[in-house]
């Protein structure tokens, strides 16, 4: 009996999170020692600038300011290759996204893996300038803006969201400048909105997108800012469930 209750407690938590995507409230285990775990499986790191189709006009992107390794199994079966070329599509055009409309710059650990219900993602805690993120039932472009929306901070972001509201000033003030004055920042443990890519729905215009990456790059100044000046660091404000 007490299993059920705690079966039921773990699912009620599991489920608290009202996006339809959820970021990885434990981050799994960096893989540092590639030989561990992906064993036969070669990795490429990949430019998008290589796998997306060309694009019309001049291009004077930086593809080297966010560039991901995606790990592949080279004996994976043809629904598998299918996905791994889904990542390529979807990363390459919200990295795209990124690229011209902020200044961001990471590289990325990506796979993909059927466990995952939608997709995670998180900033690595070590390597600074990296994250990670696992696609699984979904992959879309919307779904790759979110999760790196997660590797550039949101949800990662301390008492910078309190009370319902994302209280960075950069974060506000960029909202206002889109919105206009008095648009309010929701946020909650993991998750912002407007321009979080939560869920399709949240997508009315190709310039929500570009709204997706201001969003972002405004959250991510805010918490680098606030980490110099209280000195918090990814560890202390890592999302951990409240029972
Ligand atoms: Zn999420």
């Amino acid at each position: 009996m007490s299993h059920l209750i705690l079966m039921f407690f773990l699912i009620s938590l599991n489920f608290a999170c009202k996006q339809e995507e959820q970021s990885q409230p434990t981050p799994a285990k960096r893989d540092r020692s590639p030989a561990s775990t992906t064993k036969n499986k070669p990795k490429k790191t990949t430019s998008p600038a290589e796998t997306r189709e060309e694009s019309s006009g001049e291009d004077e992107l930086d593809w080297d300011r966010i560039t991901y390794t995606l790990e592949e199994d080279p004996s994976a079966d043809a629904a598998t290759k299918a996905k791994y070329q889904e990542i390529d599509k979807a990363l390459g055009e919200a990295i795209e996204l990124y690229l011209r409309h902020t200044s961001l710059r990471v590289h990325l650990n990506v796979k993909y893996d059927p466990g995952v219900p939608t997709a995670q993602a998180k900033p690595s805690d070590t390597e600074p300038g990296e994250g990670t993120i696992d696609f699984g039932g979904m992959i879309s472009k919307r779904v790759a803006l979110h999760e790196l929306g997660h590797v550039f901070g949101a949800g990662f972001w301390g008492d910078l969201s309190k009370d319902g509201e994302f209280h960075g000033p950069l974060a506000k003030a960029k909202l206002a400048e889109i919105d206009g004055k008095g648009a309010k920042l929701n946020a909650d443990k993991q998750h912002f909105w407007p321009y979080g890519m939560n869920q399709d729905s949240d997508v009315k215009s190709d310039q929500d997108f570009v709204s997706h990456c201001l969003m972002t790059e405004a959250i991510h100044q805010d918490i680098e800012n606030s980490k110099k000046e209280n000195g918090f660091n990814l560890k202390a404000v890592r999302y951990t469930p409240i029972p």
